[in-house]
């Protein structure tokens, strides 16, 4: 099955370099990939098909784009289906009555559906370096900094000459031109679902079948222009398990530093993606052996160079991973305190005030990577309980030994990591500590309610 699939993939590629000479700059007729495999239509988001079929109705051009075109190819479940049209953000208002434009000066629209999904239909845009003084002047007031995920604010400026980072990626623009600004080929395809073809003007299908991350264009430049597209490009081969091209790699190394010139709060959101997507033992793996760890968290880096147990760090990464795998996955927090745990430890160790050992370690990373309070404080008193934990199992009278714990906010969160770490290691873990919907936290949960009915 897996063969036939590549197979088709192929014959899409080769199509797809034939008709790359010719594709149409209207985008109108682009490469289209009559060979390539065609995505049954019941993958699809049937409200992501409702979209799209919609906007054609209307006389407009729209396609999925994105990961989720990739992950149907790769046969995969996609994570969200993203849509990109040539339907400008009033004209979708207009169309679709549960529309909302989101971004202040970038709008982009959110439709909304039951059960509060949201399909993202966003209009064909360019590369901002393309933008013509005219169109800037155009679109002055209209459009800004763009949202989430790219979002590259609070910067700070360069060398004006070799300063090639993204400030503005807001310009409207030709389907084509909308593919050649994504970051890696495998995210540039188009799939037309009224033709069930699928449209590449990137090489994109040629890499999927060859199983490898490629940046569209100048590697050096692209990761220049966003640094957080080398952590993107871990995620991608790892979660997919996909290698990287040579150059690309040796660019990732080489641009590794301009991290620190990203916007901090989307570097962190993305270290937690790379934790969270169920490959986190390859991810940090691969940021380690980039030199990308002692970018973003040199304390880690640096222990797992010199530490003893740093094998330690790769087990509790692999628990994570297959706790994922089966639907458990921790909060960000536990996933945080699992990465820094060892240099933690080490630096709480034979402390008099552990909290303010804690404090002083923590500092430069949660300013580096714009750590939010919450997260840092419920990491520090995770770490704090992981004592009272051991000392509770090592014990002859088991849980009670827990005194208050039980009763804080964060006990969920606390025997959560323990168990993570029981796990690693091969102990066996206490009832109490295991995940939630395992009885043994049921047990703990029903004492904790019957201390508190007996509260004056
Ligand atoms: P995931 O499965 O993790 O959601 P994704 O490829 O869908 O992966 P998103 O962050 O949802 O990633 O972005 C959707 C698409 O937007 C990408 O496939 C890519 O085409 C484009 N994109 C996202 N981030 C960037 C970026 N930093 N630079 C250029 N293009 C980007
Ligand atoms: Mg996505």
């Amino acid at each position: 099955m897996k063969r036939m699939t590549q197979l088709s993939i192929a014959e899409a590629s080769a199509a797809s370099e034939d008709d790359r000479s010719d594709a149409s700059e209207t985008g109108r007729g682009g490469p289209r990939t009559p060979s390539a495999p065609r995505i049954n239509i019941d993958r699809i988001d049937a409200d992501a098909v409702k979209v799209l079929r919609r906007l054609h109705r209307y006389g407009h051009r729209a396609y999925l784009v994105g990961g989720g075109v990739r992950d149907l190819l790769l046969n995969r479940q996609p994570k969200d289906f993203d849509i990109a049209t040539s339907a400008r953000p009033q004209e979708l208002r207009r169309l679709f009555r549960n529309c909302r434009i989101i971004g202040r000066r970038f709008r982009l629209a959110h439709i909304l559906f039951a059960s509060g999904k949201i399909i993202e239909v966003a209009t064909f845009r360019r590369d901002p370096t393309q933008t013509s003084m005219a169109d800037d002047e155009q679109d002055s007031g209209m459009w800004g900094i763009h949202r989430g995920s790219r979002r590259v604010s609070d910067l700070r400026m360069g060398n004006a000459e070799t300063d090639l980072l993204i400030r503005n990626d807001n310009a409207f623009g030709e389907p084509h031109e909308d593919a050649i600004r994504r970051d890696f080929t495998i995210n540039g395809l188009f799939y037309d679902i009224e033709r069930g073809e699928v449209i590449d003007y990137v090489g994109g299908l040629r890499d999927l079948m060859n199983r490898t991350v490629r940046t569209i264009g100048d590697p050096d430049v692209r990761f220049r222009e966003d640094p957080v597209r080398i952590l993107r490009a871990i995620k991608f081969s790892a979660r997919l398990d996909l290698g990287i091209e040579p150059e690309v790699y040796d660019a990732m190394v080489d641009q590794r530093a301009e991290l620190g010139r990203a916007a901090r709060p989307r570097l962190l959101e993305e270290i937690l993606r790379l934790m969270r997507g169920g490959a986190a033992h390859r991810s940090i793996y691969l940021c380690w052996d980039l030199g990308v760890l002692a970018e973003l968290l040199p304390e880690v880096a640096s222990f797992l160079d010199d530490a003893a147990d740093s094998g330690a760090l790769w087990r509790r990464l692999a628990v994570i991973d297959r706790w994922q795998q089966a639907g458990r996955l921790p909060a960000d927090s536990v996933l945080l305190a699992a990465l820094l745990y060892g240099p933690i430890q080490e630096a709480m160790t034979g402390s008099r005030n552990p909290s303010h050992a804690f404090e002083d370690f923590i500092g430069e990373a949660a300013m580096r990577l714009a750590i939010p309070r919450r997260i840092k404080d419920r990491v520090r008193l995770m770490m704090l309980a992981q004592k009272r934990l051991h000392a509770t199992t090592s014990g002859k009278r088991g849980s009670g030994k827990l005194g208050s714990l039980p009763r804080q906010e964060y006990f969920e969160d606390a025997t959560l990591l323990y168990a993570l770490d029981c796990e690693a290691y091969g102990r066996t873990a206490p009832e109490w500590a295991l995940p939630r919907g395992v009885t043994g936290s049921e047990t703990v949960r029903r004492r904790r309610r019957r201390r508190r009915r007996r509260e004056p």
